[in-house]
C-alpha cells in the first residue's frame, strides 16, 4: 500500500529512498485534534489509513501548508 500525505496540496508520498517519514494519527484525542487542526480540511476526519508526512512537523523541513504545523516533534511519536 502506498501511503500518501493527507494534507491538501502536499504531494509527498512514501517512495523507496525518501527521507520523509509518514505518521499515523495518534490515538490520544487531544493530540489527534492538533494534527487534524494542522491538516485544516473542513469536516475531515482521519481514518486508519491516514498518514501525515514529516514535513509538517516542527522538527521537519518546514512546509507550511493548510495554515499550521503540528506543534510537536515527529521524534516524540516513537
Ligand atoms: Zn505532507
Amino acid at each position: 500500500m502506498v501511503h500518501t500525505c493527507v494534507v491538501s496540496g502536499c504531494r509527498n508520498r512514501r517512495t523507496p529512498g525518501t527521507a520523509l517519514s509518514f505518521y499515523r494519527f495518534p490515538r490520544d484525542p487531544e493530540r489527534k485534534q492538533r494534527w487534524v487542526d494542522a491538516v485544516n480540511r473542513q469536516g475531515w476526519q482521519p481514518n486508519d489509513g491516514s498518514r501525515l508526512c514529516s514535513s509538517h512537523f516542527i522538527s521537519g523541513m518546514a512546509a507550511r501548508v493548510g495554515g499550521g504545523l503540528v506543534n510537536e516533534t515527529a521524534d516524540s511519536l516513537g
